[in-house]
């Protein structure tokens, strides 16, 4: 059985050469994310270089998503490198102090808007929610706090506020500057981190577009108050992340299960694309093999019908990113065997209307392919919308996204359930191109004999957004 669910992996200083990036991609890899909180732009563009190669090595379609820093707000630095604070002391933050003078009666901070957004009584999380202190009072810049939770605080730890509700804004100087590399890396996709609204992504697709970059736009679920503008950030990005790590601090770890759930219902609902992220084989880091409890996590954001389940510290740093993806892989397919027994079969859609007939002929195509059992899904596209639409819908049926745009090719490396073909549907006549089209699933295995194939295509080839057709062929009359 053909994996639906795609992995997203996270590249960092354990998978750098050429040879364990080969080693990642050949164990099932369908986009990389390269961080750009950390490394150099040089150093991006060379990793770039190498994952295209391994990529083609190993013939394999391979994405990638390059994602922003944000705003992440930090404390500065001890001047030991670290503290230990202790439950019941009193400890300050102040944007005014010596930047590289902290000690465990209080350090400096990064973001110089703090003690306006903070008030008494307010909790912050330092450290992802490791160091716990609560606000006291706040005198000129310097916020006086109480340990609630101590332990050892190092350099430039982040800082959450419990409740979400930090003003600072979702791109920083840093970020617009390296939405221009994603442009020249050709990046599939931005991942903008910390986004409040609709707007902080509208404000990082024209940067991208403005910069002649191409890829979509994915909001990183990780504040608060992105969690109640779900739906309007949803219709504003092409792709959300469950960026659990940030997110759990903000609401709560409590919280956090009932949330993800429901960001994958509205996802679907609202035709956006998901990402399940952070820690999901945290263990693996550096043992050979995931705890019971990660093999569970991963399964049911499958059955709950995630797009893609991401790796982070897992293949960036950890000892065994090869045989994390090839985990991650195995339990992908595993899970998606008994997804029957959760997944929502109906077209899933906010309003009962359809406006475009693409859309229409793909959400409906699903209905017909699965009623019919139908062997494959032959989609020919220009933009891989139509493929996005029918993989919204539930169903086992591989979608295979035939289109001459290699752009599109990669770009769909994220939906769930849909594969990527490289196919040329200029041939003047239907009948030729329907044939192509079935010989080709037939030389990759997928239909034989009086197998079913729909087919789903446009009148006129290279027009975006022209698919107005469906047509079921049986294998052994069309060929
Ligand atoms: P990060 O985002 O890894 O960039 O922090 C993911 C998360 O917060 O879970
Ligand atoms: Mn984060």
């Amino acid at each position: 059985m053909t994996r639906q669910t795609k992995i997203v992996a996270t590249l960092g200083p354990a998978t750098t050469t050429e040879s364990a990036l080969q080693a990642i991609v050949e164990a099932g890899v369908d986009v990389v994310r390269m961080n750009l909180s950390h490394g150099d732009h040089d150093e991006h563009r060379e990793r770039a270089r190498l994952l295209r190669e391994a990529a083609r090595n190993a013939g394999r379609v391979v994405g990638m998503l390059c994602d922003l820093q944000g705003p992440k707000i930090r404390i500065e630095q001890f001047a030991r490198g670290s503290a230990e604070l202790e439950e019941g002391a009193a400890f300050f933050l102040d944007p005014a102090f010596d930047g590289a003078a902290g000690t465990a009666e209080g350090v400096g901070v990064a973001y110089k808007g703090l003690p306006e957004d903070v008030n008494a009584g307010d909790i912050l999380l330092l450290a992802d929610g490791l160091v716990r202190l609560r606000v006291e009072r706040i005198e000129g810049t310097r916020i006086h706090t109480r340990v609630e939770t101590g332990g050892m605080l190092s350099d430039r730890k982040g800082i959450n506020r419990l409740g979400g509700g930090l003003s600072v804004r979702a791109l920083t100087d840093k970020d617009r500057n390296d939405i221009k590399l994603a442009a020249e890396l050709e990046a599939d996709y931005v991942a903008v981190s910390f986004p409040r609204d609709g707007a902080d992504l509208d404000e990082a697709r024209e940067l991208l577009r403005g910069a002649g970059g191409h890829g979509g736009v994915v909001a990183k679920i990780e504040r608060h108050e992105a969690v109640e503008s779900l739906g309007e950030i949803m219709d504003a990005a092409d792709a959300v992340m469950i960026a659990r790590g940030d997110l759990a601090v903000e609401i709560g770890d409590a919280e956090l299960p009932g949330v993800q759930k429901r960001i994958m219902r509205m996802a679907r609902e609202r035709d956006c694309v998901v990402i399940t992220a952070t820690q999901m084989m945290q263990s693996m880091v550096d043992s050979p093999m995931p705890t019971r409890a990660e093999v569970l996590d991963v399964a049911n954001a499958v059955l709950d019908g995630t797009d893609a389940v991401m790796l982070s510290e897992e293949t960036a740093v950890g000892q065994y990113p090869a045989e994390t993806v090839a985990a991650m892989a195995r339990v992908c397919v595993g899970a998606e065997a008994y997804a029957d027994e959760s997944r929502p079969t109906d077209v899933a859609r906010r309003s009962p209307h359809f406006d475009r007939i693409d859309e229409a002929i793909a959400k409906t195509a699903i209905t017909a392919a699965n009623t019919l059992g139908v062997k494959a899904i032959a989609a020919m596209t220009e933009s891989g919308a139509t493929t996005m639409w029918m993989s919204r819908i539930g169903t086992d049926i591989p979608i295979y996204a035939l289109s001459e745009q290699p752009r599109t090719r990669t770009k769909i490396t994220l939906y769930r359930g849909v594969h990527p073909i490289s196919f040329d549907p200029t041939m003047r006549e239907h009948e030729a191109v329907n044939r192509e089209a079935v010989e080709e699933l037939t030389r990759r295995g997928v239909a034989s004999g009086d197998d079913l194939v729909l087919i789903t295509k446009g009148d006129l080839a290279g027009v975006r957004g022209g698919t107005n057709a469906m047509k079921v062929v049986r294998v052994n009359e069309i060929l």
